[in-house]
């Protein structure tokens, strides 16, 4: 056997495994030995099924049997029973509103059941236990009782992958483990002591104890962070030994054009501005992260910078001066249409007393500022016009979409790079705007996402930092409030108050028609259509209420927001209320908009309610935020009631990664992290280390060249070790 081979042709395996094999992205045998289990089971706990006595909180393993549904008390409650059996006794198990507990568990199959024991004229059984499947040649011995959990899929149990796993470690010669070679220098496993590869496949698989199987997820985690870090201080190291356009703005022109702005700006931001100005002036290109709640003022910042860069002339170094044509350009990403047009009219304001040509590329059409026609606005033009403009340099600044990392864009000089809500990007994507030139842009990323320092380390790696950690003065604290299925109707009485004075209302969606499979009906998310029809008819039919999602065509949605805006008082307004999707999450600014509800709060993580909540955040009224829940789980109410007590963002994410429990696949999803990288993420000490490491062996060797198998694995996308 040999980890290059295709699992389907060294086991007999159905098609259905084969299928979810296929989700999990498992094909060879190398690929099953890097399938980690989440967690394990311990057997030492589990007592004799003939030892139970009532009353009892106990653990016992053995097999299922008798598995079958009814409904009790008159047919009204769902029920389901089976039975238990070890090598003592047997015990039978119930489960009210849990049926479908009863059709996960296969007849015959070993499991671990958790639970209270109960009794019944004199019969002891389990009533809703906790069950799971445990390998069934899993036999607990005096040293080595622990057993691994792998998450499971449709169609492939634990069990499965423990069993198959079992073989191939006992199948593969001593030869064959020698193949993979330890993507991590052996001095520095020393200085952490962390075990070999080898040994930690086997402990992560099969520990004999807890110990070796906890050294051995850290000697994982510690790996893929190492591996991010590595490919983060390789992008920081070139970046910096490139060449960028040296901006260097006088100091008292930055200010004369921030004092144009309708409001002071905070210190905050002004430091912000004076780090920006600072690595514009340097000579090498900036990389800067520049990171703030949502509302405190990123777009003034970004500004600024801008109107530095396209206020300068490009270095014309075959004559050695400064050439007298020809502005510095700009691109700044957004992550919507709907930012993008947003930015484009606020950029228009920022810079029409400026000489300065602005324009807009979005997947629905393209426009430019000013207009021949009418200087004070913008005009449609065509999309080939627009890419030789900006070929030219006569647009010096464009604001986009996606549409402007696409091929066809090519700039004359392009100087800086803004990216918008950052978080949303990919590194990939941001290289490929940062490759257009020869001339390496400067680049300023903004995210309003709070991260904790772990993570900002670790996936920003190569990045510097400015922290915007003040509000603008005079903005109130927002309201929020936790709103339970009972306290719904006063919630809508508050808003309705509001609604009178002329404020106006988000309210927020999980989902935007269509039923999800997965759910049965009853427990199905409110979504944007249906909710909207029923506030129209039943909770406030006086008011105009208006749906955004992402399923709606461009024209649409640029329609809705614009009926929506309103000056700061509410002047101008067509619609009252906003139904939508969690679409308006960023970056979306309308000040009269001070009321927000959160339906299906529980679905959102909370970095997301809190960027959510910041749309209401715009301007100086009382804003409130009703965050309502389904679900009455502690868990979810204490989640949700950190919302109400953190004071900022950041205390926020740093709480939401407390809470987050392995095995919960947020990480991967919002992150790109595995489950054990986010374990890594909770320990400053190892992500320090890491990267520690990474800058050390930069330094030293910046191309990697005397660390092959690194290079190959910081280069490839895939958190796999590749075989030869
Ligand atoms: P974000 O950081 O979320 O991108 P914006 O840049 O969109 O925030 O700013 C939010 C709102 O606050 C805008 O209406 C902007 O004009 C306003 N604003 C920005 N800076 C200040 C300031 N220093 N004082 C008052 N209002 C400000
Ligand atoms: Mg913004």
């Amino acid at each position: 056997m040999r980890l290059n081979d295709n699992l389907v042709e060294t086991f007999r395996i159905l098609p259905t495994q084969i299928k979810a094999l296929k989700r999990l992205r498992i094909e060879t045998v190398g690929d099953l030995l890097f399938h980690f289990p989440t967690r394990y089971g311990d057997m030492a706990e589990v007592v004799s099924i003939s030892n139970l006595k009532k009353g009892d909180t106990a653990v016992v393993f053995g097999k299922i049997s008798g598995l079958k549904t009814s409904k009790a008390f008159r047919k009204r409650i769902p029920m389901a029973e089976g039975v238990v059996t070890d090598s003592t006794g047997k015990i039978k198990i119930v489960w009210f509103h849990q049926a479908y507990l009863a059709k996960m568990m296969a007849e015959g199959s070993n499991v671990r059941v958790e639970g209270k024991v109960s009794d019944k004229n004199g019969q002891l059984y389990f009533s809703n236990p906790k069950i799971e499947n445990t390998p069934d040649l899993f036999t607990k011995t005096k040293s080595h009782s622990l057993y691994p959990i792998y998450p499971e899929t449709r169609g492939l149990t634990s069990n499965w992958i423990y069993h198959k796993i079992k073989m191939i470690l006992s199948i593969m010669s001593k030869r064959h483990f020698d193949i993979i070679k330890d993507p991590i220098p052996e001095n520095i496993l020393k200085t952490y002591n962390l075990p070999n590869l080898k040994t930690s496949l086997i402990y992560i698989h099969t520990p004999q104890q807890e110990s070796h199987a906890q050294v051995a997820r850290k000697r994982f985690a510690f790996e893929e962070i190492f591996f991010i870090q590595l490919q983060r201080q390789r992008m920081r190291y070139e970046f910096k030994e490139s060449a960028a356009f040296t901006i260097d703005k006088k100091m008292e022109e930055v200010e004369k054009f921030t004092a144009r702005f309708p409001f002071i700006l905070t210190l905050a931001q002004k430091k912000s501005i004076e780090h920006v100005m600072a690595d514009l002036r340097s000579g090498h290109p900036m990389s800067r992260l520049l990171e703030g709640d949502v509302g405190s003022g990123k777009t003034a910042v970004a500004a600024t910078a801008v109107y530095a860069v396209s206020t300068s002339k490009p270095f014309d170094s075959a004559q050695g001066r400064l050439q007298t044509f020809g502005n510095l350009q700009t691109a700044y990403m957004a992550p919507t249409e709907i930012l993008a047009q947003q930015h484009f009219e606020s950029f228009i304001k920022y810079f029409k007393h400026l000489p300065i040509n602005i324009a807009l590329i979005t997947g629905s059409g393209c426009r430019k500022f000013p207009s021949k026609l009418n200087p004070d606005g913008f005009t449609d033009i065509s999309r080939s016009q627009l890419l030789k403009w900006v070929a030219s340099g006569e647009i010096a600044v464009l604001i986009g979409t996606h549409a402007l990392i696409q091929k066809s864009v090519k700039f004359k000089h392009l100087a800086l790079v803004i990216v918008d809500e950052q978080h949303r990007f990919g590194t990939a994507q941001r290289q490929k705007l940062v490759n257009k030139n020869e001339i390496t842009p400067h680049l300023l990323s903004m995210t309003a996402t709070p991260i904790p320092r772990t993570l900002a380390l670790t996936l920003y790696g190569d990045l510097d930092l400015s922290l915007i950690d003040e509000m603008p003065v005079g903005r109130k604290k927002i309201i929020t409030e936790i709103i339970t299925p009972e306290t719904r109707g006063r919630a809508y009485e508050q808003i309705e108050k509001e609604l009178k004075a002329g404020r106006q209302l988000y309210v927020i969606c999980p989902r935007i028609d269509e039923p999800d499979p997965t759910k049965e009906s009853a427990v199905q998310a409110k979504s944007v259509k249906e909710e909207a029809k029923r506030l129209k008819k039943e909770i406030f039919p006086e008011y105009e209420i208006g749906i955004l999602h992402g399923k709606m065509r461009p024209v649409e949605k640029e329609k809705t927001m614009l009926d929506f805006s309103a000056q700061g008082d509410g002047k101008g307004k067509k619609i009252d209320i906003l139904v939508a999707t969690s679409v308006v999450e960023v970056g979306v600014n309308v000040e009269n908009a001070s009321l927000i509800i959160i339906e299906g709060a529980e679905r959102f993580g909370l970095a997301q309610l809190h960027q959510l909540r910041g749309r209401v955040i715009r301007s100086n009224h009382q804003a409130y935020c009703y965050v309502f829940a389904e679900s009455k789980s502690s868990k979810t109410t204490d989640r949700l009631k950190a919302l109400t007590t953190a004071k900022n963002g950041f205390e926020l994410a740093e709480f939401d990664l407390a809470q987050r429990g392995a095995g919960e696949l947020s990480g991967t999803k919002q992150w790109g992290l595995s489950d054990l990288g986010m374990e890594a993420i909770k320990n400053l000490k190892m992500v320090e280390a890491a990267r520690q490491e990474a800058m050390k062996l930069i330094e030293r060797d910046p191309t990697l060249s005397q660390f092959p198998i690194i290079k190959e694995r910081s280069e490839s996308n895939s958190s796999k070790i590749h075989f030869e």
